[in-house]
């Protein structure tokens, strides 16, 4: 078994769902299931037409027709005849979804996202999964619903892995061509449920782990991972084979790598996880697998742009020791900082945050209260995996360096 996902990038016009056909021919589509998307930036405009209904604008009917204009117009380039049947499942899909805006009387914000926003997968896979058929690759479709079951903690459920497992063994057909969603679940009332926005990742993990599959690839519109990020960096390096340890690791640094969530079930099996290039799909890409730290053994590079510094000094040179940290902390989770760096000395205390929920003067004005406060906003902050002195110096170069701290693997640098 092997599990292949298609992110909506791969597939967000006519073109990509081609190129995946291409992709199946050429890596091969034995045992294969296909986990993909929603198609380009489908879920975003979803989002939107949530937005409309709970904010009742007017926008509400265009901003869904928009949805359902964009896979026509895919439809259109992939079919041509409007007669063909894929036509009409989705304009099922869509009058369901309508019927549902129509007549919910929830005001639950997350239960409604989530009933809606999965028409996006819904949609995709069949879109897919017709054409796929129309140029003779027979599959199967699988409402992943049936088959991946969660808590009713909307928006961001949790895999119940018991009925999980027992599902995808009762129900699942190994020997053929599987195309289903990512993304979604559901709940014990069967209601739609998702695993948290760019979860399709996870979906495949999560089929790989009760399948027992021999591998997941996630093909991308970049060659595999990379050792930095070539919006930020020059010279960007491809690592061929990097362990679930050091990808967690850079995951948790910010490195929009692979989710951690997306390497546990694969890790706790060995399943290798191969990140690949939907234009290349020959070429080797990344390995994330048990064996070998890095390879090759380069430094790897992540910013975090836009964080906030904050450093703290008592007001009558007490020592900052636990109980201050205590108060510090809790404060940090009340305004829901997300904590990046600390370092502290005998009476100062810095800290850089990820100020996500723009919480900032909030926590300052409590701060001020017990200490003296200076803060720097819009610092970033690079962690080096890895580092050696020739990438410190090039992250140092024409920046001036407020925090600098390092352990044996990681440095990390905080610049103006
Ligand atoms: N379509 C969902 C999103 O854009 C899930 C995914 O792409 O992984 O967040
Ligand atoms: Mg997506």
């Amino acid at each position: 078994m092997q599990v292949f996902k298609f992110g909506g990038a791969s597939v967000k016009d006519a073109n990509g769902v081609k190129n995946l056909v291409t992709v199946l021919q050429k890596m091969g589509f034995k045992n294969t299931l296909i986990v993909v998307s929603a198609m380009g930036k489908t879920t975003n405009a979803l989002e939107m037409v949530i937005a409309n209904y709970f904010d009742k604008k007017n926008e509400l009917q265009s901003s869904l027709q928009d949805v359902k204009k964009f896979h026509n117009a895919i439809l259109l380039d992939l079919f041509e005849n409007e007669q063909h049947p894929s036509f009409k499942r989705v304009n099922s899909l869509f009058e369901e979804l309508s019927l549902f805006l129509e007549t919910n009387k929830s005001p639950d914000y997350n239960f409604v996202y989530d009933q809606v926003i999965g028409y996006g997968e819904l949609v995709s896979t069949i879109i897919i999964s017709e054409y796929l058929n129309e140029v003779d690759l027979k599959n199967n479709w699988l409402d992943v619903r049936e088959f991946i079951k969660t808590d009713n903690y909307y928006r961001s459920a949790h895999v119940n892995w018991d009925i999980t497992q027992q599902q995808i063994l009762n129900k699942f057909d190994k020997g053929i061509l599987n195309i289903t969603q990512g993304f979604l679940g559901s709940d014990s009332n069967n209601f739609t449920t998702t695993l948290g926005r760019e979860g399709s990742d996870y979906t495949a993990a999560i089929f790989a782990y009760c399948l027992n599959a021999e591998s997941v690839t996630i093909w991308k519109d970049v060659p595999g991972i990379l050792n930095a990020d070539p919006r930020y960096f020059e010279n960007a390096q491809l690592l061929n084979k990097i362990s679930y340890r050091e990808a967690i690791e850079l995951a948790f640094y910010g490195a929009s790598v692979i989710h951690p969530k997306t390497l546990q079930p694969l890790q706790r099996k060995e399943i290798p996880l191969f990140v690949k290039s939907f234009l290349e799909p020959e070429n080797k890409g990344t390995k994330v697998c048990k064996e070998a730290g890095l390879d090759p053994q380069i430094p790897c590079f992540i910013v975090k742009k836009n964080q906030v510094l904050i450093s703290l000094s008592s007001l009558d040179f007490s020592y900052i020791v636990e109980d201050n940290l205590s108060d510090i902390f809790k404060l940090l989770h009340l305004y829901k900082m997300k904590v990046d760096v600390i370092q502290n000395s005998a009476i100062s205390f810095s800290v850089c945050v990820d100020n996500m929920y723009q919480n900032l003067n909030p926590l300052l004005q409590h701060l001020k209260a017990k200490f003296k406060v200076t803060c720097n906003e819009k610092v970033s902050l690079y962690t080096i995996r890895h580092y050696n002195q020739a990438a410190i110096s090039q992250i140092e170069k024409d920046k001036e360096v407020l925090l600098k701290q390092l352990t044996q693997e990681t440095m990390q640098i905080v610049t103006k």
